[in-house]
């Protein structure tokens, strides 16, 4: 199904900040025109609905705070969306690790936070079916950017008229 990205992404904060008035900090930066990208509305709702849980749930600082950079390349016609926390962060040894199935950092720190350790290793798989690509940048102790890019295309006005 064809999205207007920009609608997609809002409505799924949307739906965190309603669970997460109290503690955590939403922070959009989207550009002002509609980024359009073709994808399964379930399956790239599971990869966002992992990555912000992710966020969320391994930073312990409040206000927790959650920052979305979406971004248009035109030329590329590809859209980047990075989504940047505060948290724990990744050793560097370990950041490409955290895409591969059951695993998780520490256990010890990560058993009480409950899961399953299959979230990411699942989102890569559904942005590689949308010829797409996920990665991670990360500073231990001090936050973690997720980036996810996607085939996409800008709806020029000029393209409008049938
Ligand atoms: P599940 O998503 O299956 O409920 P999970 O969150 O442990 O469990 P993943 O989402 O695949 O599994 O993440 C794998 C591991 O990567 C996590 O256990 C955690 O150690 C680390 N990790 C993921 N996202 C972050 C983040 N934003 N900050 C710090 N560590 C992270
Ligand atoms: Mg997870």
């Amino acid at each position: 199904e064809i999205v207007n990205f920009n609608m997609f992404l809002d409505r799924i904060i949307e739906r965190f900040e309603m669970t997460h008035k109290e503690d955590v900090q939403f922070i959009k930066n989207f550009p002002n025109t509609a980024i359009f990208t073709e994808i399964a509305i379930d399956k790239m709702g599971q990869v966002l609905d992992n990555v912000i849980s992710n966020a969320i749930k391994y930073q312990q600082r409040e206000p927790k705070r959650v920052e979305f950079y979406l971004q248009q390349n035109s030329y590329y016609n590809r859209l980047t969306l990075r989504i940047k926390d505060y948290g724990l962060g990744i050793p560097n040894s370990k950041v490409d690790r955290i895409f591969d199935r059951f695993y998780r950092i520490d256990k010890a720190r990560t058993r009480k936070m409950g899961g399953t350790g299959l979230g990411l290793a699942i989102s890569k798989e559904i942005v590689e079916a949308h010829d797409g690509k996920i990665w991670a940048n990360s500073i231990e102790g001090e936050g973690t950017t997720i980036f996810i890019n996607l085939p996409s295309e800008v709806i020029n006005e000029d393209d409008w008229d049938v």
